[in-house]
Parts: structure tokens; sequence; C-alpha cells
């Protein structure tokens, strides 16, 4: 009998493995959340009408699933230690963007002939340039299928850190949700021993208070000026390279 859970998280596994991209990544992440989970309604509520529920992009939806692709711990020293954005960083982004569309596409190749229908929202640039709201959020799927808490840094926090992208595709089949963390991954949220995020963000951007979602996207679009050469890369990253980046044991009593 086909174990549906497993056959996913091989794809995902075999397709990263084999990338031939110059990045490096850690072992992926992978969560299943139903399609039916409250969260998503209430995602309207708490996002925005405009989020779009599973079954908005998929009339047929069962589970949605949630993938971390995790950056090699090279990568984040890398950016974490250049005063600028590390080319690293920037290579990394733009070619996870790519390795998620090819996931993406293997997955509805590869259940497609189990006559399992799937629908993918692309990697990034879904957004509204004018109010930068998303009708898909990869991070908030993210959550409602396990695979993190949200930290003061406002990225999903997973076991493996939150250096590294999020991918997820929406799917015909049942497959049971995994659960969902009990603890903050968060060491400010946890126990306030930690707010280098904040300090870390060139910009003030980033707050105790929350994150100027304007201010940090101004950063972004600077930042792809440095870049010419690599196509659009609206990234940053320095909220993303402190103790919670790789893993949430660092600052463990
Ligand atoms: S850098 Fe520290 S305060 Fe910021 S999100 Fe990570 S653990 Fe939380
Ligand atoms: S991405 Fe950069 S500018 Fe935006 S909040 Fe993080 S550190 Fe600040």
């Amino acid at each position: 009998m086909l174990r549906l859970d497993k056959k996913i998280i091989a794809i995902i596994n075999q397709q990263t493995g084999n990338s031939n991209a110059i990045t490096k990544y850690r072992k992926p992440l992978i969560g299943f959340a139903s399609a039916h989970d409250p969260l998503f309604e209430q995602m309207k509520d708490i996002i925005g009408p405009h989020h779009l529920h599973p079954t908005e992009l998929l009339a047929e939806a069962q589970t949605v699933i949630a993938f971390f692709l995790p950056f090699a711990e090279t990568v984040v020293a890398a950016n974490r230690k250049d005063p600028q954005i590390a080319r690293e960083w920037a290579v990394a982004y733009i070619e996870t963007n790519k390795l998620i569309e090819t996931i993406g596409t293997e997955l509805k190749k590869e259940l497609a002939a189990h006559g399992i229908i799937t629908v993918t929202q692309q990697a990034t640039h879904n957004f509204n340039e004018q109010d930068l709201t998303a009708g898909w959020s990869h991070k908030s799927v993210a959550y409602v299928a396990g695979l993190g808490t949200f930290g003061l840094n406002h990225l999903l926090i997973t076991a493996a850190g939150c250096a590294g992208r999020f991918g997820s595709t929406v799917i015909s089949a049942k497959i049971p949700p995994s659960p969902r963390p009990t603890i903050e991954n968060c060491h400010y949220l946890r126990d306030s021993k930690c707010q280098f995020c904040v300090s870390n963000c060139p910009t003030g951007a980033l707050t105790i208070q929350g994150l100027d979602k304007k201010r940090c996207y101004a950063q972004l679009l600077d930042v792809d000026k440095q870049f010419p050469d690599l196509g659009l890369c609206d990234i940053c990253g320095k909220c993303a390279v402190g103790p919670c980046a790789s893993t949430i044991r660092l600052f463990s009593s």
C-alpha cells in the first residue's frame, strides 16, 4: 500500500539532495496540515480576508504539504559575518526559489500518477507590492503544518532554525496532520534571553513592538541593486542569522 507521506518526504529529500545548486542545504523538514484545519479559516481574520483558504486553491483540497529547506551553516555564517548582505545568501535565495519550483513540479508529476491533484503557489513574489499583502503565506501554512513557531523576527523558527526557505503544496489526498510544537522556539518569547534580530536589523524596521513592513521592503529593494547579475534579489536576512538561525537549542537552560 502506498505510504503517501513517506513518498512525499522521499521526493523532497531526493530533489534537495540531487540539486546541482552552489548552495548547500541541511536536511529538509516536512509537515502536513489538514486542509480543513480551523486555523486556515482563522487566517482570514489574523492575516486578512485576502489570504486564501486551501479550498480556494483546490476545491478538492484535503492536505497541505509544507516544507522547509534549511541553508547550510556556511551560508548562515557568511551573512552573519558580512557587514553588507553576503553574496552566498543572495545566491541561496535565488537557487532555493528555483528548487522549490522544481519540488512543486516533481510532486505534481509523481502524485498525478496516483490520481492525486496538486496545486502549488510560486515560491515568492506572490505579493502585492503596494500593500505588501500576500494571498498565500508559505510560512503561515508551515506553522499550521507543525513546522515551527513565529519569533520576534516575524519568521517561522523550525527545529532546524529559520535560515532557509519554505514551500507548500495543496493536494487532494488525505494525510494525517503533523503535531504543532508546544513550546516557543524564539528565545525572546520563551524567556526574554535574546533580542539579536532587533539589534542586528540594519534599518530599524524590526523592533520589539513589531515589523515595519514598508521600511523592511525598502531595504530589500536596496539590496537588490547590489546583485544586478542575479535577477530579482530582494533579500536581507540580517534578522535570520542569530541564535535561532540553525538551531533552537543554543540558549536552552
Ligand atoms: S534572534 Fe533571538 S529574539 Fe530574534 S527571533 Fe531569534 S531567538 Fe527570537
Ligand atoms: S529583513 Fe532586514 S530590514 Fe527586514 S526586518 Fe529583517 S533585518 Fe530588518
